[in-house]
């Protein structure tokens, strides 16, 4: 099989690399090694800036596709606060339904989809790249590694690994027919991450999250020691764990004629999680930039990274510090918490996309600075 572009993972990241390049008339081979529609372990919350920057693409996702969040309930240990949300500004869904509708999306821009086709190696041929799969040899001039966190692409050509201190372990229960009222996110349970019960159409996620470095116990005991904390769970369901990357970190994730986009690149908000919109940027940037070079108006992909570096790495990085601040003396965090509105522009930033991470990074700074006096002085005198 030849074509000009293969995009190796048919999730956000992939579908939407794969869109972006078919619309501009690249032919794209997107490859799969699961069957389509796959399960995808994830809370599933979607923010108002991801649907923005798919209608952009020219992708209207059908509402029924999501149960909108209007309440946000943040709960550490000794208080509780809630948020109400905008409309529209977070959503969930669940990921096989919505990474489905964004490969559809794809095809009909033209892209061919090649399911139950998984990726064994990759070799530079001359001027093409020799993508081994289960269903046969594939040659393409250009390579989008699209294949999330555990990236065959990024292994066979980028010669880098997360490390443990860099990567996170997820693990999540899909609790059916449990009716929620709110967003919840817990903190106290992790010590760089938090745990979380979102709200969904059919039922809810419950999950935590925690640092690989920092796990001493097996991910499914922390989430099993959260659940018992949750009046409204009277039984849990099978769980399952997945990694999670850290994003924030400078990378390369741009060859000549191959990138690497979403979770394969590490591109996960720190703070709060968030990968979707990200994939979706980044795979939406590297499709769109093979169109360019085909059109011979970039010369290769290496403005892709010079992209991640100059607009996606200052907005992770960004959360990635103002994780560093909140988790390092979590109490201090949370009597900042109790006393200003820093935690809830965190999760109205998350929620509505503002404001932006530089400028919360550095209230968060200002207004630690500002209570740090009293902080100290209150555990002083006790
Ligand atoms: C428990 C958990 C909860 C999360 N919750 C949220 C949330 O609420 N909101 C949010 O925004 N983000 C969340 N995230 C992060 C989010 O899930 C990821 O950032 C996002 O899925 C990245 O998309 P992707 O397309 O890059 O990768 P993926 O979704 O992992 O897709 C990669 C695709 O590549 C395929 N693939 C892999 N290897 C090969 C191969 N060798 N050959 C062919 N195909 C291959 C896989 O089958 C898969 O379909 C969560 C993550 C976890 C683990």
């Amino acid at each position: 099989m030849r074509c000009e572009l293969a995009v190796v993972g048919a999730g956000v990241a992939g579908a939407c690399a794969a869109h972006a390049a078919a619309t501009r008339g690249v032919k794209v081979l997107l490859l799969e090694k699961e069957a389509l529609p796959r399960y995808k372990l994830c809370g599933g919350a979607v923010t108002r800036k991801t649907l923005e920057l798919l209608a952009g693409e020219g992708i209207r996702l059908p509402r029924r596709l999501f149960h909108e969040v209007r309440r946000v309930r943040v709960k550490i240990p000794g208080a509780e606060r809630e948020l109400r949300v905008p409309e529209n500004s977070i959503l969930t869904t669940y990921r096989d339904i919505l990474d489905h509708a964004l490969v559809r999306e794809a095809e009909r821009a033209g892209a061919e989809v090649l399911e139950k086709a998984r990726v064994k190696e990759v070799r530079r041929g001359q001027g093409c790249w020799r993508v081994s799969t289960t269903r046969g040899e594939v040659e393409a001039r250009f390579l989008l590694g699209c294949d999330g966190v555990s990236s065959v692409v990024r292994r066979s050509l980028f010669g880098w690994r997360f490390p443990p201190d860099e990567l996170g372990v997820a693990a999540e229960y899909e609790v059916e027919g449990l009716s929620l009222d709110a967003m919840e996110i817990h903190f106290g349970h992790a010590s760089f991450s938090y745990a979380w019960a979102f709200p969904k159409r059919e039922g809810a996620t419950i999950g935590v999250a925690e640092l690989a470095s920092r796990l001493e116990e097996g991910i499914f005991d922390r989430l099993e020691r959260f659940a018992a904390t949750l009046p409204y769970l009277r039984s849990t369901p099978k769980p399952r764990s997945h990694p999670i990357p850290m994003g924030g970190i400078r990378r390369r994730v741009a060859l000549g004629e191959a990138a690497l986009a979403g979770d394969a690149a590490g591109f996960v908000e720190p703070l709060s999680g968030e990968g979707t919109y990200y994939a979706a940027l980044s795979g939406i940037m590297a499709g769109k930039l093979v169109g360019r070079v085909l059109e011979g108006r970039e010369e290769n992909l290496l403005a892709y990274q010079r992209f991640c570096d100059s607009q996606l790495l200052p907005q992770l990085r960004a959360m990635l510090y103002l994780g560093r601040l909140f988790y390092f003396k979590p109490d201090f965090s949370y009597h900042l918490f109790e006393n200003t509105d820093v935690l809830i522009g965190v999760i109205a930033a998350l929620a509505g996309g503002e404001p932006p991470p530089r400028l919360l990074l550095r209230q968060a700074i200002l207004t630690s600075l500002r209570h740090l006096p009293g902080y100290l002085a209150r555990k002083l005198s006790r």
